[in-house]
């Protein structure tokens, strides 16, 4: 099959994005809360300062950013297709791409954080989901999967924002990635996700059918960790390492073990990864058997392989991972709309990828893995 047969290879997506409008806290928080809220002031070429809950912090943007790569800024949004802000638009970028349903991250809340009053995080979350359900997700609800945000100064907290985003109709909780506890950046104060702290949010998931999601580059440690020569590179690489921080923490702290119906999205950071920390962890298991507690149930790799499901943007080694690793939870993701993703040539990296692949492989990555984590999705239209 080539790509000049035509043939839509129709797959959903386990990564994309969306810009929330400027104004929205003003739109659905009572205005005490609302100019409480973080947001970010442009002072200079590569200087923002955010004002938090009346903090003011100033820091100078990381390169990237000032150039809107990896969308952790709102700048320069006019390179951006319409459909980064506007969800109606996007569904037709979506059926040009041949994506039907997708798993939509938001942007703002990168700094909630920073917020240190709990009860405005919880009702900032919790107004924001009513959000997203009913005026984002309900454009199209068997195609938008929206990720919804929460609050985790507290563990109660998050559980309450957890049963309230499934309230509203929410399919999944956005999660920030763990970041590296003696970095500078490290916030201590927020228990680490192997703490026993968080069994009351991986049991309010596993009840609900919650999918915890991790974004790679969730959390502040590793946007900027390098400069100078191979910066870039080494900035992106070193961001996915957070996704696999992720995964390494709910598999060896037991929680996955202790919830068998809990399952893990990680986005964006591809899928080869699996197979080799499946192969570390079995290691360390095994040979430090001594020191290990708590112990599992059943073995580590097989605790990652069933309940941690990934996405993947380009690259050829995830069929590595699904073919030669044994390893199933294999998503694509467009990560519409960033520059690290596939929009403009989505057809073009299936065919590329999935061509000489057998069929029921193919269907595994595009659709069947995904169906698994949200099967109240529709089904595309025949190719
Ligand atoms: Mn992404």
């Amino acid at each position: 099959m080539t790509i000049g047969d035509g043939q839509m290879l129709w797959t959903h997506s386990g990564d994309s994005h969306f810009i929330e409008p400027p104004d929205l806290w003003g739109q659905i928080l009572p205005p005490d809360l609302a100019q409480r809220m973080p947001w970010s002031e442009r002072v200079g070429e590569n200087e923002e300062v955010l004002h938090v809950d009346g903090k003011e912090y100033r820091r100078t943007l990381p390169r990237f950013a000032t150039k809107a790569v990896g969308g952790m800024t709102l700048g320069d949004l006019s390179s951006r297709p319409p459909g980064t802000r506007d969800l109606k638009a996007r569904l037709s970028d979506l059926d040009h791409e041949g994506v039907w349903a997708e798993v939509v991250y938001s942007s703002l809340g990168l700094w909630d954080s920073m917020i240190s009053d709990r009860r405005l995080a919880l009702a900032a979350a919790k107004a924001e989901n009513e959000w997203k359900a009913a005026e984002a997700q309900a454009i199209a609800p068997d195609r938008l999967v929206l990720a919804a945000t929460m609050p985790l100064r507290d563990p109660g907290d998050a559980v309450q924002a957890a049963l309230h985003a499934k309230e509203v109709g929410l399919h999944v909780v956005a999660l920030p990635t763990p970041g590296i506890p003696n970095s500078t950046t490290y916030d201590h104060s927020v228990p680490a996700f192997n703490s026993d702290a968080w069994e009351p949010l991986w049991a309010a998931l596993e009840e609900t059918g919650l999918v915890a999601a991790f974004h790679v580059g969730g959390d502040a440690g590793e946007i900027a960790m390098y400069r100078g020569p191979g910066g870039a590179v080494l900035n992106y690489t070193s961001s996915t390492y957070s996704g696999q921080r992720a995964a390494m923490l709910m598999v060896a702290s037991g929680a996955l073990d202790r919830h068998p119906g809990l399952r893990v999205l990680v986005s964006e950071g591809g899928a080869s990864w699996v197979p080799f920390l499946g192969d570390r962890m079995e290691e360390a298991y095994r040979q430090h058997g001594m020191f290990v507690r708590p112990r599992l149930s059943r073995p580590p790799r097989e605790i990652l392989y069933t309940q941690v499901y990934t996405s993947f943007q380009h690259e050829p080694s995830a069929l590595v991972a699904i073919n030669g690793g044994g390893y199933r939870n294999v998503l694509f993701g467009s990560d519409y709309p960033h520059i690290e993703g596939t929009f403009g040539h989505t057809q073009e990296t299936l065919h590329e990828l999935l061509d000489g692949q057998t069929p029921e492989v193919s269907y595994r990555i595009r659709q069947g893995a995904f169906k698994e984590l949200f099967p109240h999705v529709s089904d595309p239209p025949a190719a």
